[in-house]
C-alpha cells in the first residue's frame, strides 16, 4: 500500500501518518518527491481496518499495490533511483559502461584490458573470479587470487570492480575487492544468497535469470531490498527461447517495460544476451536507444585464447567501435556518457 501525501503536506503531517503506521508495526518506506511525499507501508494491511488513513491530516489518497514486489515498484518510488558507487553514479543522465573479461585469467590480462578500457572512458571493469560454470571441467575461475588482481586494477587505472559472487562464502570475498558485487543469471532465485547481499549493503548488479519472467525477476530485486540493500542495477542478460542461433534471446522489450514496473536502474549485458560477438554492437544500440542506462560487456585482449566466453568477447578494435556508436546514440538521446 501507498499513501500520497498531499503536495502540500507538513513535514509535522508526514511524521504523525508515519508515527501511526510504525505503532501498528507496518514498515515504513518514505520518499520524497520533488512534489509530494509518497510513505510505501509493508504490513498486514488488516490492521488498519479501523483507522481511516485517508481523513489524517495530509493525507491525499491511499492507493492498493497489486503487484506482489512492492520496495522494487514504481508505485512506492515513483522517482527513478540513481545509485552512486564511489563516485560514480547509475541510472542517473549520464549512460555507464562497464567491460572487461569474462573471467580473470591472468595479471597481464586484466591490467592490459583495463589501461585499454580507461582510455576508452569506461568506468567500471568486470572480470568473473568465481564463475558459474555449465560444466564442473570448465575454467573455474581464479577465485580470491582473481580478486586480488582486480584490485590491482582499480589501484592502477582507478576503474571500479564489478564481479560475480555465487555463494555466500565467495560473496564475503567479493565484499572486500569488488565496489559492485554481481548476482549472476543463475543465482537469481538463489534466496538465501539474495538475503544475504540484502544485508550487506553493497551494490549490487542483479541479473535476469535464464528463464525468469519480469515479474520474478522483480521479485528477486525485492527479496534484497527486503533486508534492506536498496542499491540494486537490473541487467537484462538474454533470456532462453527457442531460438538455438544465439545463445539467449536478448529481451531488449523488457528494458522500457522494467524502467516503467520499478524505479531502479536497468543496464544491459548484450554479450550473454547473444553468445555471439558480432551480434554485441547492434544489441548495445538498441539496448541504449530502448533506454537502458547503461552496459556490461565481455572484451578479451584476445578472444580466441579466452578461457570462457570468446565467442561472445569483443576485442579492442570492436569495443572501440561499439562505444563510438553509443556515443552518438547518447547524443540523440540527450544523455552523457
Ligand atoms: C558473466 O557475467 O560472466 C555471467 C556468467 O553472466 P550470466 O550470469 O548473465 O550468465
Ligand atoms: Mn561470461
Amino acid at each position: 500500500m501507498v499513501i500520497v501525501m498531499k503536495p502540500k503536506a507538513t513535514k509535522e503531517e508526514i511524521a504523525g501518518v508515519e508515527k501511526l503506521l510504525k505503532n501498528l508495526d507496518f514498515g515504513v518506506h518514505i520518499s520524497e518527491g520533488s512534489e509530494r511525499t509518497i510513505i510505501g507501508v509493508i504490513g498486514d494491511k488488516r490492521k488498519l481496518a479501523e483507522t481511516p488513513l485517508e481523513l489524517m491530516p495530509g493525507v491525499d489518497r491511499v492507493v492498493h499495490i497489486l503487484e506482489p514486489y512492492k520496495l522494487a515498484g514504481r508505485a512506492f518510488h515513483p522517482e527513478s533511483t540513481t545509485i552512486k558507487v564511489n563516485g560514480q553514479v547509475i541510472g542517473g543522465n549520464k549512460i555507464v559502461v562497464m567491460a572487461g573479461p569474462c573471467a580473470v585469467e591472468s595479471e597481464e590480462q586484466v591490467i592490459s584490458t583495463a589501461r585499454f578500457l580507461k582510455e576508452q572512458g569506461v568506468t567500471f571493469l568486470r572480470g568473473g573470479a568465481y564463475k558459474p560454470r555449465t560444466s564442473p571441467y570448465s575454467f573455474q575461475g581464479l577465485e580470491e587470487e582473481g580478486l586480488k588482481i582486480l584490485a590491482q586494477a582499480r589501484k592502477e587505472t582507478g576503474l571500479l570492480i564489478v564481479s560475480e559472487a555465487v555463494s555466500t562464502r565467495s560473496l564475503e570475498q567479493v565484499a572486500k575487492y569488488a565496489d559492485i558485487v554481481q548476482i549472476g543469471a543463475r543465482n537469481m532465485q538463489n534466496f538465501h544468497l539474495l538475503q544475504e547481499v540484502g544485508r550487506s549493503r553493497l551494490p549490487v548488479i542483479l541479473k535476469r535469470g535464464l528463464s525468469a519472467t519480469i515479474e520474478e525477476w522483480l521479485n528477486a530485486a525485492e527479496y534484497i531490498m527486503n533486508e534492506g540493500n536498496y542499491n540494486i542495477i537490473l541487467c537484462e542478460r538474454g533470456i532462453r527461447t527457442f531460438e538455438t542461433y544465439t545463445r539467449n534471446t536478448m529481451d531488449i522489450s523488457s528494458i522500457p517495460a522494467v524502467k516503467e514496473l520499478s524505479h531502479l536502474p536497468v543496464i544491459a549485458d548484450p554479450s550473454h544476451g547473444t553468445g555471439r560477438w558480432k551480434l554485441v554492437i547492434p544489441m548495445s544500440r538498441a539496448a541504449i536507444a530502448a533506454g537502458a542506462d547503461g552496459l556490461i560487456v565481455e572484451v578479451h585482449p584476445n578472444p580466441k585464447e579466452a578461457l570462457s566466453d570468446g565467442p561472445q568477447s569483443l576485442n579492442y578494435d570492436s569495443f572501440t567501435a561499439l562505444m563510438e556508436d553509443i556515443r552518438k546514440i547518447a547524443v540523440i538521446l540527450g544523455r552523457e556518457i
